[in-house]
């Protein structure tokens, strides 16, 4: 398969000319183009073409070659290089893209129905316009509730149609794929199952939209590298999510990196949002990520809510109450009109004005 890519050749400083007309005969005679830059110290030749065949010569072995870096990114499907302009992806009805902002809301897990249900309409008053819960939970502890399985999946599907709202939730094997694709608006993949590039493939083969969370302690170019697994099956459905990472700071869950969502959404056109629950880890940390997250350019935000976030059997410290949803609505459209962004709304809550009345409370 051709491989289309950007190496660089560092000459050594005492590399004479002919050492660097050899390089570039070389590169010729695969069919490349070789660009030399001679500096003061030292040359530089820039190599363009078909990566398969450049890596078939020793360029380590040449006279005066002090060393040879591949410069281009290793995606492709999802990368900027291939694909400049960003893209939207449609969950049910409502779109995640570059020029808005949509807001995911609802329990962190699935535990009865009256619970999700109650969270899913705090996550519709705050605005939501996907919500989210988790039914297969992917826990630290194998003592902590491990989700309801497919009953949660089957109470979140009943809850998200009485609302008229879309739902992402989570698939942590690769046997429930078919399962949960059957009823799910969207798929996510846990930060700790990023990696898993079985599932990777298969949420992705699943045809559904698909929310990728970036790893623990992924850099930013593996969690690109994972979206091109599933992009790689035909499936250009990828939204990226920050969920923070692991550093040493133990005051906050996880590190909210926010500087990842500008550098991963000048290395690919893929949506990303932050979730600045996961991360914050404190009900109290919640909003200002949110408004970091805003104003750093995230395409979106997914947030935890519960009604009685004391008695959660997840992640109840992070979770939103009913007292923040109206504070959530209200800091959503002031700082996306602040940063230029057009909150996503739901049709029927245009329709009747509801934003603009909110909007000017
Ligand atoms: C979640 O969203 O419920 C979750 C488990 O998130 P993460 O994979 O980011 O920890
Ligand atoms: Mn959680």
């Amino acid at each position: 398969m051709r491989e289309d890519t950007t190496m660089v050749v560092v000459m050594r400083g005492s590399a004479s000319s002919a050492d660097i007309d050899k390089v570039v005969k070389a590169i010729a005679d695969v069919g490349g183009d070789a660009f030399v830059s001679r500096g003061k110290n030292q040359t530089i030749i820039g190599l363009v073409g078909d990566l398969t065949h450049f890596s078939e010569l020793p360029l380590h072995a040449f006279p005066g070659v002090e060393d040879v870096i591949r410069v281009s990114k290793p995606y492709k499907l999802v990368s900027t290089e291939t694909h400049p302009r960003p893209s939207t992806v449609t969950v049910g009805d409502v779109p995640i893209g570059r020029d808005s902002l949509t807001l995911i809301a609802g329990p962190c897990a699935v535990e009865t129905e009256e619970q999700t249900a109650a969270a899913c309409r705090m996550a519709r008053e705050a605005g939501a316009t996907i919500l989210r819960g988790g039914a297969y939970k992917p826990r630290t502890s194998p003592y902590s509730f491990q989700g309801l399985g497919e009953a949660g999946l089957d109470i979140l599907h009943g809850v998200a149609r009485d609302i008229g709202l879309p739902f992402v939730t989570e698939v942590v094997t690769t046997a429930d794929v078919d399962t949960v694709a059957a009823k799910a608006d969207m798929l996510q993949v846990g930060a700790r199952n990023m990696q898993n590039f079985q599932l990777l493939k298969e949420v992705g083969m699943s045809g559904k939209p698909v929310l990728l969370k970036r790893g623990l302690n992924a850099t930013v170019d593996e969690w690109i590298m994972a979206a091109e697994y599933i992009a790689h099956t035909g499936n250009l459905q990828v939204v990226l999510c920050e969920r923070g990472i692991r550093t040493y700071e133990p005051s906050t869950r996880f590190t909210l990196d926010v500087s990842a969502v500008p550098v991963a959404q000048s290395l690919t056109h893929l949506p990303v949002i932050v979730d600045p629950s996961h991360s914050g880890g404190k009900r109290e940390l919640v909003m200002p990520l949110i408004r970091s997250a805003i104003a750093v350019g995230a395409d979106g935000l997914i947030v935890d809510v519960h009604p009685r976030p004391e008695l959660a059997l997840c992640d109840g410290p992070q979770a939103l109450v009913q007292d923040d949803m109206i504070h959530l609505r209200e800091t959503m459209l002031r700082f996306a009109r602040v940063c230029d962004r057009e909150v996503v709304t739901r049709e029927q809550d245009r329709r009747v004005g509801a934003w603009g009345r909110s909007a000017s409370a």
